[in-house]
């Protein structure tokens, strides 16, 4: 049974779960160590104990740490991606290129640490000096979501050991393998005792109490807009720093003048790789009257054609869904979109292979309209739907028509739309002519809406959520 990491000691618990592989449910990667409420809140202790020296600790250790993790997970991304697929169903180039990224977001951090700096401003009090510095938050805690297993926990535990402050991280309960190599490397790369602490278990039980104590001063939670804002209301009486990023449902717009090639490839990939299991999927295509029955046809024919199986086959091009819960959400989206008026174009049905896994077709939907529920509520499968709009003012009226704000699409020739659209989309992050889901990890991710509440992850923006700003007034 693979152990919580406490204080810096590995430390098991009478009872284990199963790290069930999704294309191969009879496939069992390991046993992992269950935390109660007594190991987190030892957890918590360790990292409250931790949190003055190693805030107190210099830049350089810091990024030696994160240099040294940074550089092992590169050198371990084939075998990482190995993992990474078998517990999360992720295809295996789509797994190591996310275990990739997580190596270079910690690469990036080691950087960021070095370059830690304030400001020496003139008081408007003649003679006083005055500087802003940043200083830690203290005790961190992050809560992740299992559609990323390796690059979110990498995109929150690098800032937060970067900026000086000590964590207590809790992966999702379907991908605990990922998460305890992530931290088991951290661990041989240095970090002090209770500065990381690594607490797997269920959430009402793990994450509870994490949002239960006062000692916790900041929590950074990827997962669903229910959860999230359980944490919300959680923190509030502890005034306690948040971050927040949650679900989408975000709009890839198809004009007229769209190059039919690119679009077609910008919906294949934003709407269904990765399983669709992706926050920024892509999974409103709405599609301007000249080019829609072209466009899905086309696409159509794509999809259906989609190479559906074990995520550790080469020959998949998509892999499992990542469980029966999460599969029998997506056929009911698709049974509800039906019952509206939706017509099923591609896929859409549960298919057998060799092993016994979640796979499912990956299916297209269209004759949708914006009220209906496929087009109001995350299923977060591959599943997209198409809305037929007249013009360039309907899409934009359709695509920020949402709770959501994650993330937001346009294809077009024309300059004049693209950029009215990346001013107008009511979504933190805009792309055009690409692919909705691919992003780069030096440079803000976020949204707006019911998809994000705090500030931003990742870069230099970081920065404002992993630490507090002091101003300092000095007379001579
Ligand atoms: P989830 O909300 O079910 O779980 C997220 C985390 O919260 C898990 O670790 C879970 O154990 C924990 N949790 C559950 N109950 C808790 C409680 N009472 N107290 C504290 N923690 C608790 O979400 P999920 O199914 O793991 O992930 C899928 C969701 O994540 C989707 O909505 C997706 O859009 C979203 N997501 C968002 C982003 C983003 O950056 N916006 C990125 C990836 C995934």
């Amino acid at each position: 049974m693979k152990p919580l990491l406490i204080n810096g000691e590995w430390v098991t618990t009478s009872h284990g779960v199963e790290n069930i592989n999704p294309s191969d449910t009879s496939d069992v990667e390991n046993t992992y160590a269950q935390a109660g409420i007594a190991e987190t809140e030892a957890a918590i202790a360790a990292a409250i104990q931790a949190a003055p020296a190693w805030g107190l600790s210099g830049p350089q250790q810091r990024h030696d740490i994160l240099h040294a993790a940074g550089c092992e997970i590169l050198a371990r991304k084939q075998e990482l991606g190995m993992l990474l697929a078998r517990e999360e169903g992720k295809i295996l180039p789509e797994a190591i290129g996310e275990v990739n990224r997580a190596g270079q977001t910690l690469l990036f951090f080691a950087g960021e640490a070095l370059r830690q700096q304030g400001d020496i401003l003139a008081s408007v009090r003649p003679g006083i000096g005055v500087e802003v510095t940043r200083e830690p938050v203290g005790v961190v805690g992050i809560i992740a979501p299992w559609n990323f297993p390796i690059a979110i926990p990498a995109w929150k535990i690098a800032p937060a050991l970067c900026f000086g402050n000590t964590v207590v991280f809790k992966p999702a309960e379907l991908v605990p393998g990922c998460a305890w190599a992530l931290v088991d490397i951290l661990h041989r790369a240095g970090v002090p005792p209770g500065v990381l602490n690594l607490v797997t278990g269920p959430g009402p039980v793990v994450g509870q109490t994490m949002l239960d104590h006062p000692g916790v001063d900041a929590i950074t939670f990827t997962g669903s807009q229910t959860t999230g804002e359980r944490v919300a209301a959680a923190s509030l009486p502890h005034l306690r720093k948040i971050q927040l990023e949650m679900g989408g449902k975000n709009p890839l717009v198809v004009l007229d003048d769209a190059d039919l090639d690119v679009a077609v490839h910008a919906a294949l990939d934003g709407a269904f790789f990765s399983t669709g299991q992706r926050c920024t999927a892509s999974s409103r295509l709405i599609v301007t009257e000249g080019i829609h029955d072209r466009f899905v046809a086309a696409l159509a024919e794509q999809v259906s054609a989609l190479r559906v199986g074990n995520a550790l086959d080469e020959r998949s091009q998509i892999g499992p869904v990542v469980d029966a819960k999460q599969l029998q959400q997506d056929l009911d989206y698709i049974h509800v979109a039906r019952q509206q008026g939706g017509v099923l174009r591609a896929g859409g049905e549960r298919v057998q292979r060799q092993t016994d896994g979640f796979y499912l077709q990956p299916a297209l939907i269209t004759e949708t309209h914006s009220d209906m529920r496929i087009n109001r509520e995350e299923v977060f499968g591959p599943v997209a739907s198409v809305i037929r709009v007249a013009d360039y003012d309907a899409a934009l009226a359709a695509a920020n028509d949402s709770v959501f704000g994650l993330s937001a699409g346009i294809c077009t020739s024309s300059l004049k739309y693209a950029s009215d659209f990346k001013r107008k989309s009511q979504a933190g992050m805009v792309m055009v002519n690409l692919p909705m889901a691919g992003v780069d990890y030096h440079v803000p991710f976020g949204g707006r809406k019911g998809s994000s509440y705090g500030s931003r992850e990742q870069g230099r923006y970081a920065a404002e959520f992993y630490t507090t700003v002091k101003t300092a007034y000095t007379a001579p």
